[in-house]
């Protein structure tokens, strides 16, 4: 059996391009051709992060960073704003580093609202906020400049906030908005293999992590900026995949941010057409909806993992059936990184084409 091609929100599917970048061979990274591999990413890098700080690689997923944040910036307590299961489960990891933590949980397929973030950070004590930018299991694309505008009325509060799925598939401007920390892993709208992401640091995040203590090593900061002043990383990378991650951005520049952004509102819209025609509803509201996934209401009540069973079987592709507690009651379709209108095409002609026989 070829394994399936994935629609599934993270990880996607791999261009052959990447796949060959890849192979490049292995140097040392303690030389003169790592540091100019390093270098060469920066500018691209940070122009799809909205940025003029330097854009750190870490070899780990996503959480890797998504602690460190909270092991590097949270000296009194964290304000985790929750609405699905990535945002959800970083409360749970702020309790677990020993951190005190508070939350704002909205439903799940709801957004945050701004206003419960300003009420709640007016009680005092918070240091550090996260936030969950496109909430990968529920679809919902979170107001970020709103909550970033509402953070900033709070002097000494961190802004961190997690891109993993809308990193370069939609405008966002960093600096401008006075994000501290902003992440993302490179499997999802990077559309690379999995186990590398790329962060931001602000100047006063890195003043903050200065006087945090148990920082640890692996994901301290200041360990990154140190290292990034020679093109280089604290310990030894996944040069593979930053060879992958060179031709990415590489690709990304060529195509650019813009019509990269249009290509996936448009490859969105055609997913939404899809849901409406076959009378299925969206998940998330009106106004909130992410570019980069379609999670699909099952209104029609219709046996969701057999129906992903028959369109694997049948057309090859890979759809998701809904993750954590609306599992069955959701499934997700993916258009993140290199889909384009035709190929999102093939997998909605082959949905419409398995569908009839589960309603
Ligand atoms: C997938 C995902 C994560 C977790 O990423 P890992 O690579 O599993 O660490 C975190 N946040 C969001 C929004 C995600 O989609």
């Amino acid at each position: 059996m070829p394994k399936p091609k994935l629609f599934i929100p993270g990880p996607v599917d791999i261009s052959p391009t990447t796949y060959e970048a890849m192979c490049s061979p292995i140097i040392g990274h303690r030389g003169k051709d790592f540091e100019t591999l390093y270098a060469s990413i920066q500018p691209g890098l940070q122009k799809i992060a909205g940025t003029e700080r330097p854009v750190f690689l870490s070899t780990s997923s996503a959480w890797g960073v998504m602690e460190g944040a909270i092991r590097n910036l949270v000296q009194k307590k964290v304000l985790n704003l929750c609405c699905g299961a990535f945002s959800d489960k970083w409360f749970d990891v702020s309790l677990r580093c020993g951190k005190e933590a508070e939350k704002i949980q909205a439903e799940w397929g709801q957004p945050i609202d701004p206003d419960l973030v300003r009420a709640k950070l007016r009680e005092g004590g918070f240091d550090t906020v996260t936030l969950v930018h496109n909430e990968t299991s529920t679809g919902v694309l979170n107001p970020l400049s709103d909550i970033a505008t509402v953070v900033k009325e709070f002097d000494d509060v961190l802004l961190v906030v997690d891109t993993v799925s809308s990193f370069s598939a939609l405008p966002i401007p960093t600096d401008e908005i006075g994000v501290d920390v902003l992440l993302a892993g490179v499997q999802k709208a990077m559309a690379l293999p999995p186990g590398l992401s790329v962060f931001v640091v602000s100047e006063r995040a890195l003043q903050r992590a200065e006087t945090t203590h148990d920082r640890g090593y692996y994901f301290d900061f200041l360990e990154f900026e140190k290292n990034h002043k020679k093109d280089n990383t604290p310990s030894t990378p996944s040069i593979s995949l930053l060879y992958a991650l060179e031709s990415m951005v590489a690709s990304i520049m060529e195509e650019g941010l813009e019509k990269r952004f249009q290509r996936h509102s448009e490859t969105n819209a055609q997913v939404h057409k899809w849901v409406k025609e076959n009378g299925f509803e969206l998940f998330a509201p009106d106004g909130f909806r992410s570019k980069t996934l379609t999670a699909v209401a099952n209104n029609r009540d219709i046996d969701v993992p057999a129906f992903i069973k028959a369109v694997r079987e049948r057309h090859n592709f890979l759809i998701n059936g809904g993750y954590g507690k609306i599992k069955g009651k959701t499934f997700r379709i993916s258009n993140m990184g290199n889909e384009t209108t035709l190929t999102m095409d093939d997998l909605l002609c082959a949905l419409s084409e398995v569908l009839p026989e589960f309603t």
